[in-house]
């Protein structure tokens, strides 16, 4: 529309002399945007066919098949559902893309919001026998959207569902201290080499692509934790040792940080 964005950029020099860089972004800021719209709405057109084919699938599926069509429909379904997971993921991206801070906030019951994931991370695991602790702060809550931040850590527990042998231990911890709020989920699975930590939350990066296809996330998982922090002020951070487990904790400034009303 016209607009021109420009990025300053002061350099400080020994005697207080200053040097002031302008930059012209606005062809990088249309470009970003056209990105951003086109994937929007690219996802949003293929929901609708993908609902019908899967619609037709589960309808073929309950008839008496011969064997070898029947593997073959349900291999479709598999993918169906999959492709519909993608595109779920990268509508939800592209709606936390589009702003930079949640519109309205508020109180978030941390303790529900953790039992419920715990019990979805049982789900998942199944019989793969995973121990899960859960360590919890009664006396604070936080404060954001709830959705969001449902999706930001139900992808930190289901990875460490699915990057974590069987047996294996998961820790979900929520406390609160002067820093602000701390939501951390740790593993003792099979770790990351520390060359990947740095580009772990770009979307589509995956450091074994058939090990995490075949562990059915969509490679946003991490993008989608990254954004929904920003909008929350807050941050993410990744402590980990190849073979003996990941540490991610997602950091929220004080502000966002409220005691826990009274249940009366
Ligand atoms: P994906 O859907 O592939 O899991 P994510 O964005 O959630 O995508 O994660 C990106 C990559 O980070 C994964 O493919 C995996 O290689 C690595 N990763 C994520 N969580 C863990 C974890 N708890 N332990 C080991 N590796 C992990």
């Amino acid at each position: 529309n016209g607009d021109i964005r420009l990025q300053y950029q002061i350099s400080h020099f020994g005697e207080g002399d200053r040097l002031l860089v302008a930059r012209d972004i606005t062809r990088l800021v249309r470009l970003e945007q056209t990105r951003q719209d086109f994937v929007a709405n690219a996802s949003h057109e293929l929901r609708t066919p993908l609902t019908v084919i899967r619609g037709y699938l589960e309808t073929f599926l309950d008839q008496d098949l011969p064997r070898p069509l029947a593997r073959g429909m349900n291999q479709m379904q598999q993918q169906a559902r999959r492709m519909e997971s993608l595109v779920t993921d990268l509508l939800l991206l592209s709606r936390l893309e589009a702003s930079q801070h949640i519109s309205d906030e508020h109180p978030i019951f941390v303790q529900s919001l953790i039992r419920q994931m715990h019990e979805d991370a049982q789900a998942l695991s199944m019989d793969r026998g995973h121990s899960f602790v859960v360590e919890v702060d009664s006396n604070y809550d936080l404060l954001g959207q709830e959705n969001e931040l449902q999706s930001a850590f139900s992808n930190l527990v289901f990875n460490a569902v699915r990057y974590t042998p069987d047996n294996g231990t998961i820790t979900l911890r929520w406390w609160a201290d002067t820093e602000g709020g701390h939501f951390s989920v740790t593993d003792d699975g099979i770790g990351i080499e520390p060359m990947h930590i740095p580009r772990l939350t770009e979307r589509f990066y995956r450091i074994d692509e058939s090990r995490s296809s075949a562990s059915g996330g969509t490679g946003l998982g991490l993008a989608i934790v990254k954004h929904v922090l920003v909008r929350h002020d807050g941050h993410l951070t990744i402590d980990s040792t190849p073979g003996e487990g990941s540490t991610f904790t997602c950091h929220f400034p004080p502000d966002m940080v409220v005691p826990v009303r009274d249940a009366d």
